[in-house]
């Protein structure tokens, strides 16, 4: 689950930054789903 401000942590449910990489609550690690990169054709 997320929203414009962030994401929920996905152990506790705390609300996290949108780029936190762990959660601030419980420490449990965070996917990373939001800043993977653009993905290009280049060689
Ligand atoms: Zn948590």
């Amino acid at each position: 689950m997320k929203t414009e401000k962030g994401k929920f942590c996905t152990n506790c449910g705390a609300l996290l930054s949108k780029d936190a990489k762990f959660c601030t609550n419980c420490g449990a690690k965070q996917p990373e789903d939001d800043v993977e990169p653009a993905k290009t054709t280049s060689a």
